[in-house]
């Protein structure tokens, strides 16, 4: 896997680090060749969350998220947002394309390779999709995790 993918793994909630290793690479390697996942968003911290929510309020621009800091499961480690990277070069959020040629689109491959490890995919939500976006099932209520204790490094203890 990339740099950058195994860069922000290393910052995910202890407890999935191994699990996400393992995700990237299996969708890797059934994806066979053009297309390899790039993380491209993993941990987002309180402060870096309170700044997006800034947006198109406070801040110019548009509204990207409803989740103030601590509202979002990125906050806590627990989720994940991908894109493809086609032929080692170009970002891709196709989630139709079919790039390995196995009559499966490439985005649905690794769909059900998350969903195998149990994580839920933002592609299912009822109210908006957010189609690059996973998350760790049992961890997927702010309202919960922001109850948790934090140990030394800043990561909610299970
Ligand atoms: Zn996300």
């Amino acid at each position: 896997m990339d740099v950058v993918t195994k860069e922000r793994i290393s910052k995910l909630h202890p407890s999935v680090r191994a699990e996400m290793t393992n995700i990237v690479d299996e969708c890797n390697k059934v994806l066979t060749g053009r297309a390899q996942v790039r993380i491209t968003q993993g941990l987002r911290t309180f402060a870096e969350q309170d700044d997006l929510y800034a947006s198109g309020r406070t801040k110019p621009g548009k509204k990207v998220t409803n989740a103030k800091g601590g509202q979002s499961i990125h906050n806590y480690g627990f989720a994940v947002d991908i894109c493809l990277i086609i032929d080692g070069k170009t970002a891709s959020w196709d989630t139709a394309k079919d790039w390995d040629n196995d009559q499966i689109s490439d985005w649905q491959e690794c769909v059900k390779i998350f969903a195998k490890y149990n994580w839920n995919w933002g592609g299912d939500w009822k109210t908006f999709k957010d189609l690059p976006h996973f998350d760790k099932k049992g961890f997927s209520d702010w309202k919960v995790l922001s109850t948790k204790k934090r140990d030394k490094n800043n990561y909610i203890i299970i």
